[in-house]
């Protein structure tokens, strides 16, 4: 009699559709699963939790694009891993660089799906005098169709895997110069030897959509031989997917930044639709209870100004009430206009006159300096261009198409 082995049932996130296609990419492997990659591999036991620091330290410390690079990773081990992996970058479209120094990047993820497409999907740098944070996204497209956001209107949704989320990273820090081989020769390295101190999942998509995703992406962020980002430097936006909020503090760890952008169920509705799911009451219950608060950890509410959609003062007021009892800071954000956008952005003094309110009952609430917008990198302005660019062929193929008088 003769027995196979099946490894396909070994723990791993599901490799869905919406995966990358094989061959995989080593970057975005938890510590768990590289372990049992290496137990594939037949590597012993007792080898098995170093070669993964190795490994980490490689892919995330040094940044290695090769795995001949690898040099105390014995060759037998190299070969295997690079027989069945690949350590490919996101391929980037399009870097773009504000004049206030933001720069987006529009990367080309590697084939998915049975027609093996290549989506694109954006991150974006913000330099600050005390800071520089990565925005990144968390899928391609979003579900949520808040009306004022520009993602929204993008209908093509597939969620990005463990490796993708990070590898937006890795291409910031290339980009940036970050790696150590880089800031060696840096004549004026930033102080701390890091570009970016902060991540921020603020860009396409809605993480909590893509939970495992994210947690596993995470994990290797914030790993000492990982990326080595502490995970108060990390904060996960949602637009309120109520029933993952405890989750996300209990197995993620992050810090929390909810869009609220309304203070009545009435006005939220329509903002954002998922509210008539999940209503403002059990969102504020579901924030109060989120694990690890105090006045050092505060959730940030993000609130987009709109001209005469939630900008009055009883508006301001109704924000403080909604919020009593939560170690929270709100940021305002001017609502940053896209082709064909329904709103208008709020008049400046009605924004000051709306943090004077909440100010003064004791929150933090900074009005938050839009950055990056002649390149479309301010909130919820990313689209990726291949999105653009389909409604621009559509638009010409049917101009082509239509019948001349
Ligand atoms: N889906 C998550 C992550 C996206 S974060 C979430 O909703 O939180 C993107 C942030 O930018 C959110 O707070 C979003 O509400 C905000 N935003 C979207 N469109 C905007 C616009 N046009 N102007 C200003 N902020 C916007």
């Amino acid at each position: 009699m003769t027995m196979t082995l099946d490894i396909s049932s070994r723990r791993e996130r599901p490799l869905t559709a919406s995966q990358p296609a094989i061959p995989r990419s080593l970057i975005g492997l938890t510590r768990e699963e590289l372990a049992e990659v290496l137990v594939e591999i037949g590597i012993p036991e007792r080898q098995r939790k170093m070669r993964v620091s190795q490994i980490f330290r490689w892919l995330y410390n040094r940044g290695v694009t090769s795995f001949v690079d690898m040099t105390d990773v014995g060759k037998p081990l190299r070969e295997e891993l690079e027989r069945r992996f690949t350590l490919d970058r996101l391929t980037i479209v399009e870097e773009q660089i504000s004049s206030d120094g933001t720069r987006k990047w529009l990367l080309r993820l590697p084939p998915s799906g049975p027609l093996g497409q290549r989506h694109e999907v954006e991150a974006v740098y913000i330099p600050e005098e005390d800071r520089g944070t990565l925005c990144i996204s968390s899928q391609v497209g979003c579900t949520l169709s808040c009306t004022f956001c520009h993602t929204g209107t993008q209908t093509l949704v597939r969620n990005l895997s463990a490796g993708e989320i990070i590898g937006q990273l890795l291409i910031a820090r290339d980009r940036l110069g970050e790696w150590p081989d880089q800031l060696a020769s840096n004549p004026n390295p930033p102080l701390g030897g890091r570009y970016i101190t902060n991540i921020v999942l603020m860009g396409m998509g809605e993480p909590l959509y893509n939970f495992d995703n994210v947690k596993a992406a995470m994990e290797i962020v914030s790993d000492n031989e990982g990326l080595s980002l502490s995970r108060r430097r990390i904060t996960l936006s949602t637009a309120g997917v109520v029933p993952m909020i405890p989750r996300a503090g209990e197995e993620i760890g992050v810090m929390l930044a909810i869009s609220l952008h309304g203070t009545t169920d009435e006005i939220r509705d329509k903002l954002v639709p998922l509210n008539k799911k999940y209503p403002i009451a059990e969102l504020m219950a579901a924030c109060r209870t989120y694990p690890g608060l105090s006045n050092a950890r505060r959730i940030t509410f993000e609130y987009v100004m709109l001209r005469d959609m939630n900008d009055s003062n009883a508006d301001a007021k109704r924000l403080v009430k909604l919020l009593e009892g939560i170690p929270a800071k709100i940021n305002l954000i001017p609502f940053n206009p896209w082709p064909g956008s329904p709103y208008e952005c709020s008049d400046w003094e009605r924004i000051e006159a709306f943090a004077e309110i909440v100010n003064r009952a004791g929150y933090a609430s900074p009005i938050r300096t839009p950055r990056g917008r002649d390149i479309m990198a301010a909130c919820g302005q990313l689209k990726s261009a291949s999105e653009r660019m389909r409604a621009k062929d559509r638009r010409i193929a049917e101009d082509a198409a239509a019948p001349t008088a």
